[in-house]
């Protein structure tokens, strides 16, 4: 296929019938495409939390075209490929289309009412038998955040039952668990704007050129782009990110926190930090201090395998920087330490007073497109608003605003996710409900989660795609709409609130999540107690406006008619923590000592490689939608092992061959070898989008013990040559 032909083709033009000139279109087919659709509508990117601006354009009610939206200041017109064919989802041939019944062992198409009834009566009948507890709901930051809303209140005020969770636990939960940890509570204090004019960004765990790709122009196109800025990446694998750096530290596995210390001990050694600042806004400074004392350069090097004039010239390019900014994604967050590794980041912040300033913020990259909605309307590890389970002014104020009575509402958090699926092993859980998730392949450790599914008493699962891997073992499926079907918000990485529109009508019987979810409420009696004459979403936003109103995630200023107009509403303004005052009860900060532990499963000589997973730009998560893309799946159909060359001359191992990944728990078989020096020795990696290959067979089930997150990024595996077929 010719290059013209692949652009046209990603940007949704059928060759075959349009007569066309690219030359004439600059901006993404704006003159072609013109001709193409009869009307474009403007909505916001449902994959990842970018939350780039775009235009999808409709033709005899289908969407056929999609293009970024050139006013939106997050992305200037740009999408990356799974945003620029985001709208062949919609018609995809896997979507869910009618309710389906397990019965006699087989999943067979029932009407709406016999499915949520069914659902009603068996969730109900399981917690008369078993407590309210009995019932496990786990949800996703796919959902707009009005539709995470109705189901938090759903969950916990109709079920009553306080294990509701979301997919998001796999993902930000320890960015969300570490800004509470340093600052009081969660939120992101910068801005993509932090990004592009800090002069030094050190990006620690995050390759966002695969990831968030269209971030990348806030700090690339290239080294020359924006003079005296330097860009330093630290991971352990060589990137395309790290390509781009100015600086690349090759870490050992779980050397950040190590790292991170040892750039606070260069700073304090080297009277770099910002002592007005610390004496202004922090507490626990001599502590700290004194903790790192011992964390010199010789000592991190021999932790992380740097050179310890690399360590000190990073500490001295960030601490000598104007506006010094740190961001991080899963590399991070994927640990049993994720939580306590954002608190140390924090730190170098605070101790440096590099946060609250243009240019200068630590920063979480979040994941989905709506992982920040969902975390700000809670109901999960918070309740809404960023609201405390264990407060009971909170509790009061929210049972005010509902028109209950506060006992009603829970008094802690319930189950995290994967504290649910531990439960339904154990014969906790007898129910389960999944929406848009697909946990049989995202989830760690897949034969405990196969427990899990197989030992509750009924598993619903509500997706806009079926079957799905997670679907198969479903009682009940449940057809949902999915992005371009439905109207709402998202609010992205920098708390972007952004408008998502309706594009196009659901395939077959599918519904909103959000229509589901008032069904469900009438058929529990708890519609007009919970939802007091709600139609559609605008009702759900109503209301949280009202209850986010004066909290920190302040929606109550934001109509969706000014966001639509503005491309978008940044809550909190471009950056929280401007004056210096936290959500702590003393307006101070908190530094924490924070150890540096190994990673719980270290390789051995039978085990000998620490296998690393992650992502490609190509795909999404566990490709339930992606799949459906022929373009992006076309380009990358299968995953791949990276392996050093040193290692695959040992193993007698050549290019392409296909090889076995097995460790103490599963294998995952026939991958395609690729020999790269991307990876050090020792270390192999794949990406974990592939239910065919699931990296989750052999990951294991380590979680972090504030967040729950799990340990995705370390586990000890050996590689074997596949037998031959
Ligand atoms: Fe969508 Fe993220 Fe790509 Fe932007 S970078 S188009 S939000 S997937």
């Amino acid at each position: 296929m010719s290059l013209l032909t692949r652009v046209k083709r990603l940007v949704g033009i059928d060759t075959r019938q349009q007569k066309y000139s690219y030359a004439q279109d600059p901006v993404y087919g704006k003159v072609a495409t013109a001709r193409l659709a009869d009307t474009w509508v403007k909505t916001t990117c449902g994959y990842c939390s970018v939350g780039c601006g775009m235009l999808i354009g409709v033709k005899d009610g289908k969407a056929v075209a999609a293009r970024g939206n050139p006013d939106h200041p997050v992305n200037r017109g740009k999408l990356c490929p799974k945003g620029l064919s985001e709208h062949h989802i919609l018609d995809g041939p896997g979507r869910a289309r009618q309710p389906l019944l397990r019965k006699n062992g087989v999943l067979v198409p029932v009407s709406w009412d016999e499915a949520l009834d069914t659902m009603v009566e068996n969730i109900t009948g399981i917690q008369a038998r078993h407590g309210l507890g009995s019932l496990g709901v786990v949800g996703t930051g796919q959902l707009l955040t009005e539709e995470y809303y109705t189901l938090g209140k759903l969950v916990q005020l109709g079920f009553r039952t306080p294990h509701n969770d979301g997919n998001t636990t796999l993902c930000m939960a320890s960015a969300v668990s570490g800004y509470k940890l340093s600052f009081g509570s969660d939120g992101p204090p910068g801005s993509y704007a932090d990004m592009a004019s800090a002069d030094v960004v050190l990006l620690i765990g995050s390759n966002i050129a695969d990831n968030h790709p269209i971030l990348c122009t806030r700090v690339g196109e290239g080294p020359g782009k924006r003079p005296g800025r330097t860009l330093i990446v630290v991971d352990p694998r060589v990137t395309k990110t790290a390509m781009m750096a100015d600086i690349h530290l090759a870490i050992k596995p779980r050397g950040d926190i190590a790292l991170i210390n040892g750039i606070a001990h260069i700073l304090i050694r080297d009277g770099l930090t910002d002592p007005a600042y610390i004496a202004a806004h922090t507490n626990q400074y001599e502590a700290f201090a004194a903790y790192v004392a011992a964390f010199t350069p010789e000592h991190v090097a021999g932790i992380t395998g740097l050179p310890p004039d690399r360590i000190e010239q990073v500490a001295h390019l960030y601490g000598r920087a104007k506006a010094g900014f740190i961001g991080w994604t899963m590399g991070v967050n994927h640990s049993s330490q994720g939580a306590v590794t954002v608190a140390a980041i924090n730190n170098l912040a605070l101790i440096t007073g590099h946060i609250g300033r243009a240019g200068a913020a630590p920063f979480s990259i979040t994941g989905q497109c709506n992982a920040m909605g969902t975390r700000e309307s809670g109901f999960t590890s918070a309740l809404p608003g960023y609201r405390k389970f264990d407060n009971p002014q909170h509790r009061e104020e929210l049972a005010q605003l509902w028109g209950i009575d506060a006992e009603e509402i829970p008094k802690a958090r319930g189950m995290a996710y994967p504290d649910m699926i531990e439960g339904a092993v154990a014969g906790n859980i007898k129910a389960l409900w999944f929406i848009a998730t697909n946990p049989v392949v995202s989830f760690p450790n897949y034969n405990l989660l196969k427990q899990a599914l197989e030992s509750v008493e009924f598993l619903v699962v509500q997706d806009g795609f079926h079957p799905t891997p997670t679907s198969d073992f479903a009682h009940l499926v449940l057809p949902a709409a999915i992005w371009g079907e439905k109207e709402g918000t998202y609010t992205n990485s920098e708390r972007r609130i952004s408008k998502v529109n309706r594009i196009v009508t659901p395939p077959g019987e599918a519904r909103p999540d959000f229509d589901i979810f008032l069904a469900l409420a009438a058929r529990l009696g708890v519609k007009e107690k919970l939802y007091p004459g709600w139609t559609t979403t605008a009702d759900a936003y109503a209301e949280w406006q009202r209850v986010s109103a004066g909290r920190l995630c302040d929606y109550s200023p934001h109509s969706w008619a000014d966001i639509e107009a503005q491309n978008g509403i940044q809550w909190g303004g471009e950056r929280l923590y401007a004056d210096g005052h936290f959500p702590t009860p003393d307006g101070r900060a908190l530094l924490h000592n924070v150890p540096c532990e190994p990673f719980t499963e270290q390789p051995n000589d039978e085990f000998n490689f620490i296998l690393n997973t992650g992502r490609t730009v190509e795909h999404w998560h566990t490709r339930t939608k992606t799949a459906q893309v022929d373009m992006l799946n076309g380009m990358v159909p299968n995953a791949w092992l990276e392996m050093n060359p040193v290692d695959a001359e040992r193993l007698k191992l050549r290019s392409h061959d296909k090889v076995t990944i097995v460790s103490r728990r599963d294998k995952v078989t026939d991958v395609e070898l690729r020999i790269t020096s991307i990876v050090a020795p020792g270390q192999v990696f794949m990406p974990f989008h592939f239910a065919e290959t699931n990296s989750n067979r052999v990951t294991l089930g380590a979680f972090d013990p504030i967040s729950r997150e799990p340990n995705f990024k370390q586990c000890a595996v050996c590689v074997q040559k596949s037998s031959a077929h």
